[in-house]
Formats: structure tokens, sequence, C-alpha cells
């Protein structure tokens, strides 16, 4: 297979992570949850005490990053989305994980997820994907995921939450979320996880001639 860079942007519990572990399985690409990098910042922080609101001491954590911070297990509950939305915004954080991001496609390829993927990290992406759903639907999403782990969440505040986090990535100066210009766009709000990656198959056959992709495996 080529080296090629999958871009898949989009909000949070849109379905991002999920095709983009199926794209990078099927295409035989290396996979990047750019996400853990921002959660394990946020993480760092809290767990020195600092606030995440701290420019100093997010730009700190983000600088000293090491690859097993990624490895934590408890990077994916409410006050770690929190902190990781808040460090996003520190332009010096996302400058320290520019480079990682670029280093990790430009060997092998990749398949990235995130928010500023293909309109920052990779403009020249070979495909780009922008994942949405509605608001509703991620929080329900968000909400079954944290039951199904065990962790006791009420539906409104984690809705309440995820339109707090939409907003704060929409509204930043630095890497806004926004659709690159030549991005397809899934909606996933009444696709299943199976329609959604046909979707993308065919988004990526298309644009690699690949015959035979359509398959869902
Ligand atoms: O994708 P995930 O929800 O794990 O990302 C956690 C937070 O990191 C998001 O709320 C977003 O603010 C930030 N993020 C970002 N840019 C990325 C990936 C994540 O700003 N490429």
């Amino acid at each position: 297979m080529a080296k090629w860079i999958v871009a898949i942007d989009g909000p949070a519990a849109a379905g991002k992570g999920t095709l983009a572990r199926r794209m990078a399985a099927h295409l035989d690409l290396p996979y990047l949850d750019t996400g853990l990098l921002y959660r394990a910042v946020g993480r760092r922080v809290l767990n020195a005490g600092d606030s995440p609101a701290d420019k100093a001491a997010a730009e700190r954590a983000a600088q000293t990053l090491r690859p097993e911070d990624m490895e934590r297990t408890d990077l994916r509950v409410p006050e770690v989305d929190a902190a990781a939305s808040t460090v996003a915004d520190v332009s010096g954080v996302r400058a320290a994980l520019l480079d990682f991001q670029r280093r990790f496609g430009t060997e092998l390829g990749a398949v990235l997820d995130g928010r500023d993927i293909g309109t920052v990290i990779f403009p020249n992406a070979d495909l780009k994907l922008f994942v949405t759903a509605s608001p509703g639907e991620r929080a329900r999403r968000r909400w079954l995921e944290l039951k199904g782990r065990g962790l006791n969440a009420d539906l409104a505040e984690v809705e309440r939450d995820i339109r707090a986090r939409d907003a704060r990535d929409i509204a930043r100066a630095a890497s806004p979320l926004i659709a690159a210009p030549d991005a397809i766009e899934i909606d996933t709000t009444h696709l299943d996880a199976d329609s959604a990656f046909a979707r993308a198959l065919q988004a990526a056959a298309t644009r690699f001639n690949l015959a035979n992709s359509d398959q869902v495996n």
C-alpha cells in the first residue's frame, strides 16, 4: 500500500475514532488518535496540581510529554475531557505537539484523527474526511460509552460538556475546529458504524482508485 495520509477531523464523539481505526486497518496504515496527545497533556497538568487554564504549565507539560503518558488508562474520563479541551486552546501546546504528529505520518503514511489534521497538520493530506453528528446524538453515544465502562454519568450533563467542548474547539484562535474546504463530510447522526465505514471506503476508493474496497471488513 502507498504512504497515504488520511485526515479525519470532527467534533467529540462523532465516531471518528472507530472509523479511523477501521480505515487504518483496511488501508494497512499506522493510526494516531491525536486527541490522546491533548488528553495526556491535560492529565499531566492535573496530576502536577496545576490548573489546565495555566498556559505556562500546559506548555511545560506538552514540551515534556513522554510516550508512556499516552499509555495511561485514565485519559478518557470527564475531568480529562475538560482539561484536554482547555490546554488545546494554548498555541504553545499545539506547537509542541505539531512536530510529533507530522513525524508520525511522514515515514509510512498514516490515518490521523483530530480537529485540525486536514487544515493545519497535513493540509496536503491525500484524503480528508470531516465526521459530524448532532450534539444530542453525540452526547447519547458518549453517555452509553461511559455507562459501559461503569462510570456514572448524567445524560444532560454529558451533553452540556460536549457542547462546551465544541464551543471551545470552534472559537479558539489556534487551529479552530473547521472542515477543510476539500474534506468529504460524513454525518453519522443516522448512520451506524458499518454504514459510516462504507461511506469512508467509498471516498477512499474514489480518491485512491482502489478496486473492491467497498467491502466492509
Ligand atoms: O478527540 P478527543 O475528544 O479525545 O480530544 C480531546 C480534546 O483535545 C478535544 O476536546 C479537543 O479540544 C482537543 N483536540 C484538539 N486537536 C486535535 C485533537 C484533539 O484540539 N487534533
